[in-house]
């Protein structure tokens, strides 16, 4: 094994030990007593099961985090990027045509491997704390659309990206970042009104008081709203939620129907304002440019790494090629991802502040925002008291008991 091999397996035993400590942390920061704020909404029993469903799901997440790892390092030490690749090469296709099946293939045999998991969390983990409402027809039909979705969107935009790798020279990355950038853009626009009513049916909110408190809400912010959707959330689990997707003319904001059915019309709007709040606040248009400029970043190291024969050699190629380079470069970038993402989380969590605040600013209820967060929680079972280091690695909100304290101290400030 080369530097660059021991540079990775470094990289990726440290991220899983840091994994490891995180939830040791979050496990023993479990705290049999009930803090004070959610007297009322749990019961002793109910935040009993809380705990446990964060045990059993934190449990769940290390037994699938090593089989992953364990599923990788062998299929690396066994040689089996080469095998696969000399396999796929031995079919006489061109460059773009012999990538397109090797990662197909490399995505198919992770996709059926992780099933049996998704099927353990899905029918035993979330159907044993109430949650799950997904049917085995819907779970097998997710699983379809979503590979037929993967070979439509996926396979012509990694097609692009080997082909310019391949024949457009030093400034590939820059003809794939474009490439790249204008996908993301096409499909977060046509999201809201081609994909998602492929898995989950988006029907207008129907006439009455909430929606007329939403209209008059966003009116007085001067959000121009078309409309607002009830997405059937409870087509797969009973938890709740509410999001923005979309931007221009396809935005759009969706309230789970199980949300609807058990909050009060001003905790509906608080929640709504809340998603307004990120639109408002450029939330939005900051995740967009981020994730562009990151996409360029990282299309200009692959770019210089993808030349390295030493990468290659790290796993046992006999031959190199762009399509296994860029997985042995999301590799060996698996610790600076991690880094990405934890400040990712960190800005995240600045920004639920920012969305609470104007909710409770131009709404004037900052008791009904604290209801409503309340209400998810115990809905959802959330855990009230994670460890700050699990919240510094996962969490893209900020812990409940936290939301609601700035709340309260806005709330304070206004009397
Ligand atoms: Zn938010």
């Amino acid at each position: 094994m080369n530097i660059y091999g021991l540079i990775i397996l470094a990289a990726l035993l440290a991220c899983y030990v840091l994994e490891l400590v995180a939830d040791r942390l979050n496990l023993r920061a479990l705290d049999p007593q009930l803090p004070a704020e959610f007297a009322g909404v749990y019961d002793s029993e109910k935040y009993a099961r809380s705990q446990e469903y964060t045990r059993t799901r934190t449990r769940f997440g290390l037994l699938t985090g090593t089989f992953d790892l364990f599923l990788l390092l062998l299929f690396w030490q066994l040689g089996g990027f080469n095998w696969l690749d000399q396999l796929v090469r031995g079919w006489g296709m061109g460059p773009v045509s012999t990538g397109l099946a090797f990662t197909g293939i490399l995505l198919l045999a992770k996709t059926v491997l992780s099933l049996p998991f998704g099927i353990y969390s899905t029918f035993v983990i979330e159907e044993r704390f109430g949650f799950n409402r997904t049917t085995p027809l819907t779970f097998i039909t997710d699983l379809l659309k979503g590979l037929i979705l993967a070979v439509v969107l996926g396979g012509p935009l990694l097609a692009a990206v080997f082909w310019f790798f391949d024949s457009a020279g030093a400034m590939a990355w820059l003809w794939c970042w474009a490439a790249v950038t204008l996908f993301t853009l096409v499909v977060q626009f046509i999201a809201p009104t081609w994909i998602m009513p492929l898995f989950n049916k988006f029907s207008p909110l129907e006439e009455g008081e909430l929606r007329e408190a939403i209209f008059a809400f966003a009116e007085k912010v001067e959000f121009s709203l078309q409309n607002v959707f009830v997405m059937d959330g409870s087509k797969r689990s009973s938890k709740s939620n509410a999001f923005f997707t979309g931007f221009g003319r396809n935005k759009r904001i969706a309230l789970f129907d199980t949300l609807i059915a058990k909050h009060t019309v001003p905790e509906l709007v608080g929640v709504l304002a809340h998603e307004i709040g990120h639109y408002k606040k450029k939330h939005i248009l900051q995740g967009m440019v981020i994730s562009i400029i990151h996409t360029g970043v990282m299309l200009y190291l692959l770019s210089i790494f993808i030349g390295h024969q030493g990468l290659f050699a790290a796993f046992y190629m006999e031959q190199s090629s762009v399509y296994v380079g860029i997985i042995f470069f999301g590799l060996l970038f698996t610790p600076i991802e991690m880094i990405l993402s934890l400040l990712m989380n960190l800005l995240s969590r600045h920004n639920e502040y920012e969305a609470d605040a104007f909710a409770a600013r131009h709404t004037g209820e900052p008791e009904s925002m604290i209801g409503a967060l309340k209400k998810l929680a115990a809905n959802n079972l959330a855990n009230l008291t994670p460890h700050p280091f699990y919240v510094l690695l996962h969490y893209s909100h900020p812990p409940l008991i936290r939301r609601i304290a700035a709340l309260r101290a806005l709330a304070g400030g206004q009397k």
